[in-house]
């Protein structure tokens, strides 16, 4: 017999994590917990304020319409969903399947500011390529190219990744990359979204030799993966962008064309973002995947995520209040 709980979560955030417009003091979201023949699977809806268009009240209404057929047996198709809940679903469905692998890739760029020696010290406990990230657009781009300049520089065999978040005009990019020598220029893994608009970002590309990556451009609706001249990556928020099945598509179309598909957070609890690492191993094994947003959060929510010594949210706790329990109406 199938069995469905849908539960609401808050959980507090540090204060400063600014979303374009306004501070998130908390996030908010949704468990589904699904039952059939003794195995469990969850799944968490997190719409994430300001990129998600769908509101909770929305989610929710899809959540009940949704599970209320899937206890019916009926189909219950998820690519009519949005994307938050086409997500959730997808990944509390994989586990129930066993279609989600247990093995997390936890491995995460770490963030270049202050002292590139720091930096060095942390980059040489990690195996493999050394990868750190660098926001950037936050400040003068000016400032900003004389610091990732500073990082090439000090640590030779450093890639970086750099994340503008369409905050520059095309003038400003180009005095960004005015400060990067020309010999470094090929150590900038990509920049993403460097400019307001894909068609500046290419011209910058362009102008300047340096790789970008497209972010915000992969939500757009009529968005196709495509080769292009200097771009290396695709970032991925599934939370963003919807279930599993249409995540792993987008990630195959990208390899097969040569590029990089980093799966990347949308602030999810760790409920969320532990199966985004599983997913990461599962689907990108040799990418680093941009999930180290955990540490914005006060609580974990019912998964353990790597070595983290946040207090976990359990079942019962009420940051986690079940809202639904749903049976088959047959039954
Ligand atoms: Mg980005």
């Amino acid at each position: 017999m199938r069995q469905a709980k849908l539960y609401r979560y808050t959980i507090p955030v540090e204060t400063g994590v600014i979303l374009r417009n306004r501070r998130l003091k908390q996030r908010e979201g949704f468990a589904l917990q699904l039952t059939e023949n003794g195995k469990t699977g969850w799944g968490e809806i997190a719409p994430l304020p300001e990129f998600s268009l769908e509101t909770l009240e929305q989610c929710e209404q899809q959540l009940r319409n949704w599970t209320t057929l899937w206890l019916d047996n009926q189909i219950a198709e998820l690519d009519n969903c949005v994307p938050s809940v086409a997500f959730g679903v997808s990944c509390a469905l994989a586990e129930l399947n066993g279609e989600l692998g247990e093995i997390a890739n936890y491995r995460a760029a770490p963030l270049c500011y202050g002292d590139p020696d720091e930096l060095y010290q942390e980059l040489a406990q990690i195996e493999g390529e050394k990868v750190a990230k660098i926001k950037v657009g936050l400040y003068e781009a000016n400032r900003d190219g004389l610091i990732a300049n500073m990082f090439l520089e000090a640590i030779s065999d450093l890639k970086l990744r750099l994340d503008a978040n369409r905050s520059w005009t095309l003038e400003k990019a180009l005095l960004f990359a005015s400060k990067i020598a020309p010999e470094h220029k090929a150590r900038i893994q990509f920049i993403e979204e460097p400019c307001k608009t894909p068609e500046l970002s290419r011209q910058f590309a362009e102008q300047t030799g340096i790789a970008i990556a497209w972010d915000e451009t992969v939500r757009e609706p009529d968005f196709l993966v495509k080769k292009e001249p200097n771009l290396t990556a695709i970032v991925i928020k599934p939370t963003l962008v919807g279930s599993i099945q249409k995540c792993v598509k987008l990630i195959e179309q990208a390899h097969s064309l040569g590029l990089i598909a980093v799966i990347s957070s949308s602030i999810e609890s760790s409920l969320g973002l532990t199966q985004l690492a599983r997913l990461a191993q599962q689907y990108t094994p040799n990418t680093i995947p941009g999930l180290d947003t955990l540490n914005l959060m006060k609580a974990q929510l019912l998964r353990q995520w790597d070595n983290s010594a946040l207090p976990m949210i359990e079942v019962g706790s009420e940051s986690l209040v079940e809202i639904e329990h749903l049976c088959p109406l047959s039954a």
